[in-house]
């Protein structure tokens, strides 16, 4: 039988011919006229100020850290159950991750659990998307507000998603997108930082190109005025390649999402009546990305037999997502008990715009069979 992957990308016809473009213009690097190109794309789809295209979600993570002025000593609140990026560009700017537990339904970050968390050191809270579900930002927003915080959306699985009517990635004063071969939309490796506040971008997209403007930009300028450097930059430029390629994938949002949707329909009308998991439960006033699809294993069975009996048969699984508090490199304080859980739990299963009703179809019936075979007797017999 052929093997069903738990993810695949979709690329294809039309983003080879757009590199190809790319290749005849002759500038390959970034911040050319591809990837303004693609900044405009993404202020006019985001209704925002300003989007700067960049290397991946973790730089566009660090440069919102950078432009809202975190500083050592500082405390950041972040999402605990999710990729842990968020905490990782906490310590990138010498400030310290606090973990905040999430809801145990659409494990998002619990609102009453970040304002629980809120001291005189803390400046701002970073929500997580997770796994492409928004998290809730009205209540989110007026913890910040109350606190004086600056509040960011990791939205970066979450490309295509909606919130009371509202797209994810613009439901903060900053959304970061990623562009990763995991996302629903990619280059391989790309992201984005879209700001509300223009000042904000404009400092991100400085900072993203060692503390200069454009290099393509000064190529155009008539005269040779002597370029300054006036900040400590990196190089998080997203190549006008990825930029490219990501044009071609922004346009198919909707219906690489639609495909994913009915998959993940699917999925739940064949799996929702079992006894021995649970499927994802996703709130009315939002829509979910479907990055990941996880199911939630009951407390008797062996998640790890399961995967390997999955595995066995040619069917990609995986854990669900990251418990950041029990990380060791975060040397957390905080207790996470609903995102402890989750993460021993939560199994992955084959979640891609490519997947046929068979396939689908398929890993139902392996997952069923599994998790009877793997429960402990008790479970089985019931
Ligand atoms: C994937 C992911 C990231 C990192 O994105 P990159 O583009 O790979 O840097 C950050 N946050 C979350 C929640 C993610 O899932």
């Amino acid at each position: 039988m052929d093997s069903i992957p738990l993810v695949h990308a979709s690329l294809g016809e039309q983003e080879l011919a757009a590199v190809a473009e790319v290749f005849a213009s002759g500038w390959p690097a970034g911040q050319g006229p591809r990837g303004k190109a693609l900044e405009a794309q993404l202020a006019q789809k985001y209704g925002v100020a300003d989007a700067v295209a960049v290397s991946n979600c973790g730089a566009a993570l660090h440069l919102a850290m950078l432009a809202f002025g975190v500083k050592p000593g500082d405390e950041v609140i972040v999402a605990d159950y999710g990729f842990p990026a968020p905490a990782q560009a906490a310590l990138y700017v010498g400030a310290t991750p606090v973990f905040a537990d999430v809801r145990p339904d659409t494990y998002t970050v619990d609102p009453q659990a970040v304002a629980d968390l809120v001291t005189e050191r803390t400046v701002g809270i970073i929500a997580v998307d997770t796994v492409g579900m928004p998290a809730d930002y009205a209540e989110l927003q007026a913890v910040a507000d109350r606190h004086g915080l600056f509040l960011v959306e990791d939205a970066a699985c979450a490309v295509g998603a909606t919130y009371q009517g509202r797209q994810a990635g613009a439901l903060a004063e900053v959304g970061c997108l990623s562009f990763h071969g995991r996302k629903g939309a990619s280059s391989g490796e790309g992201g984005a930082l879209l700001a509300a506040d223009p000042k904000i971008g404009a400092d991100a997209r400085l900072r993203s190109s060692f503390g200069i403007g454009s290099i393509f930009d000064m190529g155009e300028v008539v005269g040779l005025p002597i370029p300054t450097f006036t900040e400590i930059g990196y190089n998080f430029k997203l190549s006008d390649i990825a930029s490219a390629i990501l044009q071609v994938q922004l346009g198919r949002i909707d219906e690489l999402l639609q495909r994913r949707d009915t998959v993940a329909r699917q999925y739940a009308e064949l799996l929702a009546d079992d006894d021995l998991l649970s499927v994802p439960y996703v709130p009315n006033d939002r829509t979910h990305a479907w990055q990941t699809y996880m199911v939630t294993l009951d407390a008797g069975v062996d998640r790890g037999a399961v995967a390997t009996e999955l595995r066995g048969q040619g069917i990609g699984c995986g854990h669900g997502t990251f418990a950041g508090h029990i990380q060791p490199v975060f040397e957390a304080k905080q207790k996470c008990p609903v995102s402890a859980d989750l993460a021993a739990r939560q199994l992955a299963i084959p979640m891609h715009a490519e997947l046929t009703q068979d396939q689908v179809a398929r890993v139902a019936q392996a997952l069923r069979s599994a998790v009877r075979t793997h429960a402990s007797t008790g479970r089985r017999a019931a």
